[in-house]
């Protein structure tokens, strides 16, 4: 969808149809050191509804290299005096940006419904996720626990403590406009860093709206700034910007890949969470009425456009029939896309299933960001549970029975960063931690208070009292 937004974003400056529409479409602007501002290159992306095309959001900055630098210079400009500021107080400053996220919500998401096509009540449930990681997140400004621990020498104090990382570049996906951006930046900011935050180029208009709420909040000029634009400049650019000392990324895995090379060139942090190829696991002892809502909540909700959604359903032989109910059939239902009436006007496709799968199927391995589920028929659980872990990715998975050490046994077998037991393979919370496996991750976790080791580092610290040279793994200590 990513792709077919961009040609129509392209297409619609041609268009004469959308003129009127255009008009009306408001104008918006970069935000780099607290000032509102057009791209030094003067040029736009529309931001069109993907439900009906003729519908222009905005017009959004296709920004330059020139204006990643200069959010990259106000970003440092503002640096020590946000890290200087204690973190109970950076910490006021987030819990009023919950308030105005609070407020807004209804308009938040009704923009977000308009610009990316989720449902109300999913978008509604995009910015509540941002509402409680921002609480959350904000209340580990009177935490932000280090450790103290014994030292080795007499007379001598050992202690650690996190220190802000310095300067973030955060890259965002479309599917999550608002949730996504809130994960990274409300721990970056709480933890003493300033950011550089370029949306996805097809929906920026939800973290304007979470930038904006920033600047509401009392957000100090320059911490965070907003760069809009596509992918192949300015998220480019952010990689291998020398002064951004961290890359937290979210989007497809091969993006990821170049965003990883590029900062290993030069040596910054990089955390990464990627794509997913997520299972459900049905067994014979299954509430099968239950699995089967679980399984279609998780293949279509938000459109099968979750990186969690639930793409593979292995289910027992046993209770199989009662899942799939086409005898032999590959393409049990859906395939088509959606054009009668108003779904004439935007991007709308069937739901989809493929029963009788085979494990190495390419719609078994593949990652497919769309309304798209198989269904493979298993013999076992432990044959259900290499199925599981056939696929290059780690994510999300989940099993449906009723014997808890059935379900015990596969939780500790399945490869994945997240896993569920009679509940489908989507839902997060945002008080634990977010991540995965294989070609999902490179081992950080988003979320929960593990967040906090992706946004500072930590600062080991020795302090001897003891008035003269003790010198460890060398000094015999008489005991
Ligand atoms: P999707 O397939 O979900 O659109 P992408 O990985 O293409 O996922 O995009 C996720 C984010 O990465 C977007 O903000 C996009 O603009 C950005 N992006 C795309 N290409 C690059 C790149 N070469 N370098 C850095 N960021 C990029």
């Amino acid at each position: 969808m990513a792709q077919a937004k961009k040609a129509l974003a392209k297409k619609a400056r041609k268009s004469s149809g959308r003129a009127a529409n255009r008009s009306r479409s408001k104008t918006y602007q970069n935000y780099i050191g607290g000032r509102w501002v057009p791209s030094a290159g003067g040029e736009w992306i529309e931001n069109i509804n993907p439900a009906d095309t003729r519908d222009v959001v905005g017009r959004f900055p296709s920004s330059t290299e020139e204006d990643v630098d200069r959010a990259v210079s106000a970003a440092a400009d503002a640096f020590d005096h946000w890290r200087r500021t204690p973190a109970p107080r950076r910490a006021e400053i987030l819990f009023r940006l919950g308030e105005i996220l609070i407020r807004n919500k209804d308009v938040y998401a009704a923009d977000m419904t308009r610009e990316m096509g989720k449902v109300l009540k999913e978008t509604g449930g995009d910015v509540q996720e941002a509402i409680d990681c921002t609480y959350y997140t904000a209340g580990e400004g009177r935490r932000l626990h280090g450790f103290t621990t014994p030292a080795e020498m007499p007379n001598k104090f050992a202690m650690c403590v996190r220190q802000p990382v310095g300067l973030c570049g955060l890259i965002t996906p479309w599917n999550f406009p608002m949730a996504i951006p809130s994960w990274k930046l409300i721990p970056a900011l709480v933890c003493g860093n300033t950011v550089v935050i370029k949306p996805a180029e097809d929906t920026p208009l939800s973290t304007y709206n979470l930038v904006k709420a920033c600047e509401e909040a009392g957000v100090p000029p320059g911490v965070v700034n907003l760069v809009t634009g596509y992918g192949e400049t300015v998220g480019a650019e952010m990689t291998n910007h020398s002064a951004l000392r961290l890359i937290s990324f979210t989007g497809s895995t091969d993006t990821g890949r170049l965003v990883a090379s590029a900062c290993a060139e030069r040596n910054a942090i990089c955390s990464l969470e990627m794509g997913g190829k997520n299972v459900i696991i049905v067994m014979e002892d299954a509430d099968v009425d239950n699995a089967i809502e679980g399984a279609v909540w998780g293949a279509f909700g938000t459109s099968g456009q979750r990186c969690t959604a639930s793409s593979r359903v292995v289910v027992h032989k046993k209770v199989y029939r009662q899942f799939a109910n086409e005898d032999g059939a590959t393409l049990a239902c859906g395939g088509q896309r959606l054009t009668k009436g108003d779904q004439a006007r935007g991007f709308f496709i069937e739901p989809t299933v493929f029963t009788d799968v085979a494990p190495h199927m390419r719609v078994a391995q593949e990652e497919i960001f769309g309304p798209v589920t198989s269904v493979i028929p298993t013999n076992s659980l432990d044959e259900a549970i290499e199925i599981a872990n056939g696929v290059r990715y780690g994510l999300s998975a989940a099993i449906y029975t009723q014997d808890v050490n059935r379900a015990f046994h596969a939780m500790n077998e399945t490869y994945t960063g997240i896993f569920y037991v009679n509940a489908s393979t989507i839902g997060a919370e945002v008080h634990l931690p977010f991540g995965g496996t294989k070609a999902t991750g490179n081992g950080h976790r988003e979320a929960g208070t593990q967040v906090l080791d992706i946004f500072s580092e930590w600062k080991s610290v020795y302090f001897d009292y003891s008035g003269k040279l003790q010198r460890a793994q060398i000094d015999e200590v008489e005991v």
